[in-house]
């Protein structure tokens, strides 16, 4: 079955966004500590693709040896990656572009790995803000790619982006049977 890998920096709301595209509460537990998803996991959704859960990379207080083993785990899982689709990249939609970000989309360029960025807790920003800060990440990003990736605009607590997600998902995964 076709994968779609989602993943960023801890804390940036993955679990709760996973919970939102699942609609299952108890699916990925959301946590105030971040760091707390470690190990890859796997949900089938619909019974014809799998949402992979990837560890959170970059929490700062998690000792250099376990973020090298995280490393690892995500480096393995994208080379390896068989039925991998695409990876959704998150961002928090309140902080500037970040380092540990722009590298690991540059990461998976270099990979040949389809990705799409996914800004999270949309509803904390007023709806200017919001604009500003995707021209401002869209303005980053044209540095050193050729086009914007496909960015969803989401939030967990109002279900904002969820429809969009998953129809561009279903999209794919009915061309995929086509071809
Ligand atoms: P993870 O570490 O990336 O899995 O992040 P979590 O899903 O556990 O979320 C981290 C914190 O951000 C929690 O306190 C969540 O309640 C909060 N959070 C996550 N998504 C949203 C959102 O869309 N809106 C708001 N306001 N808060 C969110």
């Amino acid at each position: 079955l076709p994968e779609y890998a989602f993943i960023g920096r801890s804390n940036v709301g993955k679990s709760s966004l996973i919970n939102m595209l699942t609609g299952r509460k108890a699916l990925a537990k959301t946590s105030a500590t971040p760091g707390k998803t470690q190990l890859i996991n796997h949900f089938l959704i619909n019974d014809n693709w799998h949402l992979v859960d990837l560890p959170g990379y970059g929490y700062a207080k998690v000792s250099k040896s376990t973020k090298n083993t995280f490393q690892k785990f995500i480096t393995a899982y994208f080379e390896k990656r068989e039925q991998m689709i695409c990876a959704f990249v998150l961002v928090d939609s309140r902080h500037s572009p970040q380092k540990i970000d722009m590298e690991f989309m540059q990461w998976l360029g270099e990979h040949q790995v389809p990705f799409c960025i996914i800004f999270t807790k949309s509803d904390k920003l007023k709806s200017k803000e919001l604009d500003l800060k995707i021209e401002n990440y869209e303005a980053e990003m044209l540095k050193t790619w050729v086009e914007m990736p496909q960015y969803f605009v989401t939030s967990a607590n109002t279900g904002m982006g969820q429809e969009e997600i998953l129809s561009y998902i279903e999209e794919i995964n009915k061309n995929l049977k086509l071809r």
